[in-house]
This record gives C-alpha cells, structure tokens and sequence, in this order.
C-alpha cells in the first residue's frame, strides 16, 4: 500500500455507470493500468489482476512512488469487495464480477449501516425473505457512501430474526433493480456523499449470496478489516494535493529555506514524522500478512492511527491558514482556502467511517492484545 501526496486532478471521482473522470489524462491512466491489471496488482490474472506475488507488487508500488505516479483507481470495490469475493466468492460470482471491480466499469457502494445499527451493526433489521429462487429484501440502510452513483451494493440483511449475529446474510444486488431507491444527505461540508437506501420488495436472485445463507457476519467482518486497512491510505489520497512544507513557507514565511514560525516547523515535523511511522507499520503489517491475505484484528490500528492523523492534519492546515481557512465562499478566499474548511470538517467523519475510533479501540484491547 502506497500513500503519497497526490496531484491535482489525480484520481477518478466516479466510474461505473455514472463515470466521471476530473481530467482526461485521469481516465487514459487508469484504462492503461486496468490494461495490465495494475490496479488490483496481486489477484490472479484469470479475474483481470496483475498476476504479481506481494514482492513484485511491492516494487511496482515503490517505482510508483518514486515517479510520482498518481494512484489509478480509488474504489470500495477494489479494496472491500474485491478481496472478499476472492476468500468467500464463487467461481461464477468472481468472474461474473472482479473484471470490472478492476477497469473500474462497475463501482459498488455498502449497505452495513441501519438507522438503530451502527457500531451495533448486528442489530440490523433489513430483512430478506426467503422466496425459493430468490430473497425478498424491505428496509433501510444509512449513510450509504455514493449510494445514489453506485452500481452494485453488498447489503447485510437479516436472513434469520430468532438469533442476532448467526442471522445474517450478505447479498449483492445491481442498485437499479426494481424497488431500490436513494436520498442524498447533505453534510456540514456542504456535499453530499452519503444517502439514505431503501429497499422495497427487491427482489435479490440466490445467486447474489456471498458465502452462506446466516453466515453473512463472519463474511462482512472480513471485509471491515479489508475497509480499515485501506480507509488510511484512503485519507491521504483524498488529502489536500498541497506539499504541506510548501503550503507551511506559503503562510508563515521562510528564513533561511526553513518555516519561519519555530512553532510551526515543530508540529509540521511531528506530522510528518507520524505519517511516516504509520507508512512503516502498514508497510510492516501488510509483510507480516499472509502473502495475499488480511491483516486481520490489526487492521484497527491502522484505521486508528490513520484517522486521528488525518484529522490532525486539517487542523494543522487551519492553524496555518488563520481566518483564510474558514471561508465558506466569496472572491476573499482562494479556491484552496475554501477546499481547506470543507476538507477539515469532511476530516471529522474519519474516526466514524469504517468503524468508530472508540470500537477499533475496543478491537485492539480485545483481539490484538487479549485484555477482557
Ligand atoms: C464518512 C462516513 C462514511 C460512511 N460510509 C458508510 C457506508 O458507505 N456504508 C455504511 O453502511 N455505513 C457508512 N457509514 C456509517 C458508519 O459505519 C457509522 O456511522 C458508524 O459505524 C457508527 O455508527 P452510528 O453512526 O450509528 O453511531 P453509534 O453506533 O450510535 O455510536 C455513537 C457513539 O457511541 C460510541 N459507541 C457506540 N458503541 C460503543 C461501544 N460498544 N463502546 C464504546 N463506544 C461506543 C461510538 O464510538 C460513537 O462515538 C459512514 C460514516 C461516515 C462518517
């Protein structure tokens, strides 16, 4: 796993159905990379993968960096759903799906979070019945990342209501069957990434069960520890496309090549050097994994570590910045300035997606270092 600072007008903002791409040579860099299988380097090459072991992906990583390249492909589909179809998927259902999870034709969004069941995710109530061929699927998800552009979602869904966690199944389903509907939320950063899912009377085929019928809890924690090993890596590829020490003489001056504000210079070293401590324990972790497999439990710390950092980082951006980072709009501000204030607010949401910090904290206490 790579993380850089990326350039502007780096990555794809949408593919799929509804594929928007932020500049052309965006879209022609990830065709060429999708064309070797570059974007999702080490699954099999039978599926549109790279074929590469974890050694080669780690030096196609480093000569990426080391050019600067910008990462390709950013999807839920290449790091949460991808490696989950590759432990628990079918034959039919991995080939049926991973080609276009890596051309990035097809982008998937994750119906997990209910009204009553966020960190209580096993209290969800969407429930599918079972209808022979096919479930029936009614109810509400919430704050569906891009549900409204996605083309296919993974759902946990209730398959059995006598029994909390042994009664869950995960189903996927194409967003534009019949029944299923979306309503954007606006957030305090003025956009709207998230929406509310409904699903009524949607009919899901049997063929959309990932894993067992009930055994759907194992299957999606599985592919939480894959969203939290990513979702660091994530942030900073959302990070402001600024070279914070470039950003830093910007605003504070420079004496001598240096930042002028001692204060300054001091945090500034303090991020940087805990951005590349956590660049070494993803690096670490992701060695000490099994060659091709997941980190597990320990994925919490990287989700930890990696959102308080984040988070970190907006405020250093608005201490830097002074009143020029509260602009909300006006000709006062330049457009970074305003980007800075939405991008510090969208920051807080970093240590609740994927996992509060309190109930990674809660993971790491009980599974990665045995405390009762
Ligand atoms: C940017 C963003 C993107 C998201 N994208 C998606 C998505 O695509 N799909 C999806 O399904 N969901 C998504 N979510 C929802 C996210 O998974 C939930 O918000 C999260 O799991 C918390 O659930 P909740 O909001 O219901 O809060 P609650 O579970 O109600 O928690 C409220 C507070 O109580 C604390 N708390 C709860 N239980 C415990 C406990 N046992 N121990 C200690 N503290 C506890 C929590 O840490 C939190 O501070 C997203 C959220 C954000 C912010």
């Amino acid at each position: 796993m790579t993380m850089r600072t990326p350039m502007p007008g780096d990555e794809t903002v949408w593919g799929g159905r509804n594929a928007v791409f932020k500049n052309p040579d965006s879209e022609l860099w990830l065709r060429r990379m999708a064309k070797k299988g570059w974007t999702a380097p080490t699954w099999p090459s039978e599926y549109g993968g790279g074929g590469l072991s974890m050694a080669e992906a780690q030096i196609l990583s480093d000569e990426m960096a080391r050019i600067n390249a910008r990462t390709p492909l950013i999807s839920m589909g290449l790091w949460m759903m991808g490696p989950v179809l590759l432990e628990y998927g079918t034959e039919e259902q991995k080939r049926e799906h991973l080609p276009g999870i890596v051309r990035g034709d097809i982008w998937w969004c994750q119906g997990y979070s209910e009204p009553n069941a966020g960190s209580d995710l096993a209290g969800l109530q969407t429930r599918a019945e079972d209808h022979g061929d096919h479930f029936v699927v009614n109810g509400q998800k919430v704050w569906t990342s891009h549900g409204d552009k996605a083309d296919w979602i993974y759902a946990l869904v209730r398959t059995n209501a006598e029994v909390k966690h042994a009664g869950i199944t995960m189903l996927i389903f194409d967003m534009q069957t019949p029944g299923v509907s979306t309503r954007p939320i606006k957030l305090i950063s003025g956009k709207s990434p998230f929406c509310e899912t409904f699903f009524d009377d949607v009919r899901v085929p049997k063929s959309g069960i990932i894993g067992e019928v009930n055994g759907g809890w194992a299957v999606s924690n599985r592919l939480l520890q894959h969203e939290r090993e990513n979702v660091a890596a994530d942030m900073f590829a959302a990070a402001k496309p600024v070279d914070l020490g470039i950003l830093s003489k910007r605003y504070a001056g420079e004496k001598d090549g240096a930042i002028a504000d001692p204060l300054l210079r001091h945090k500034l070293s303090a991020l940087r050097m805990r951005e590349d401590a956590l660049q070494l324990t993803i690096k670490r972790i992701a060695e000490e994994a099994a060659a091709g497999g997941s980190a597990g439990a320990i994925s919490s710390i990287i989700k930890f570590l990696g959102a308080e950092l984040n988070k970190d980082r907006y405020e250093y951006f608005l201490e830097l910045q002074g009143q020029q980072s509260l602009g909300w709009e006006g000709d006062g501000f330049t457009e970074e300035e305003l980007e800075t204030c939405r991008e510090w607010l969208r920051s807080k949401g970093n240590s609740i997606e994927g996992g509060t910090t309190e109930i990674n904290l809660n993971v790491i206490a009980k599974r990665v270092l045995g405390l009762r």
